[in-house]
């Protein structure tokens, strides 16, 4: 049946992302400086700018991994708050508590693996839920959306930050090439592993452009979603509030 095809397919995915972060954990963070030429930093500080976040907060980073925004969340929400690093993969996980207890970083977060689709709390009961470079690795994102919704409080918000569709023709060429010529080898190089790279380039082309997630946020019911272009729309951060 179609139902049954699409299981098969889920379950695929589902492992093979399971797969790809057991391999890249624990060179993730190296990774990442290295190919995005340390932007991340800089996309990450603008969805701190944007996220709202301040003292007494309950914040979930969603598919947090090695807790770049749990970190500064943590700072933010102070001993009144609270942050949980949500991920569904544990080897993640432990790469990001080691790093953030490095930090100091103890006593207002909380480790939880978890999947996006079934968020393992109760309704109305997060005031910030940020997804950073995760969402294109869920396999319904559909469903995904709308548990955030779900457990979002009423005046809460949503920011997703992901890989995006740039409209610039030279830009889009180039960043194929990077994709898919530079960024295996650089995997090969550096982590031992083209494959997981070059999963990462195919799920970043058949994420949702700007305007197809805005949507998803819409028919999932979150009110006011907008979203803004970095550098040239490669990345894009999208907001959303459950009122
Ligand atoms: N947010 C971090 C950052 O920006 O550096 C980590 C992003 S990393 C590219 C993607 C993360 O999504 C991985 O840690 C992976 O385990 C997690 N992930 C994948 N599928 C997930 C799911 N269904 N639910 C929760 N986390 C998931």
């Amino acid at each position: 049946t179609h139902f049954g095809y699409k299981t098969v397919e889920s379950n695929q995915k589902e492992s093979l992302v399971a797969d790809v972060f057991h391999s890249v954990a624990a060179k993730y963070d190296i990774m990442n400086d290295f190919m995005s030429f340390g932007i991340h930093r800089l996309w990450k500080r603008q969805t701190i700018a944007c996220s709202g976040v301040r003292k007494g907060h309950r914040v979930l980073d969603l598919a947090g991994g090695t807790g770049d925004l749990t970190a500064k969340f943590s700072q933010l929400v102070g001993d009144t708050g609270q942050v949980i690093l949500g991920d569904i993969n544990d080897s993640m996980l432990k790469v990001g508590r080691d790093k953030l207890r490095d930090l100091g970083l103890v006593n207002n977060i909380e480790y939880v693996q978890m999947n996006a689709q079934a968020l393992p709390f109760p309704d109305n009961s997060i005031d910030v839920i940020t997804i950073a470079f995760g969402l294109r690795n869920v396999t319904d994102k559909d469903e995904a959306i709308r548990s955030m919704y779900r457990v979002l409080k009423p005046g809460g918000r949503l920011l997703i930050l992901e890989f995006s569709k740039t409209d610039n023709e030279a830009l889009s060429k180039l960043y194929d090439f990077y994709s898919f010529n530079i960024l295996p080898t650089m995997g090969k190089l550096v982590a031992n592993d083209s494959e997981s790279y070059r999963y990462l380039a195919e799920s970043i082309r058949m994420h949702p452009d700007q305007e197809t997630l805005k949507g998803m946020m819409e028919t999932a019911g979150f009110e006011q979603a907008s979203y803004q272009n970095f550098t040239g729309g490669i990345v894009a951060l999208h907001r959303g509030f459950k009122y």
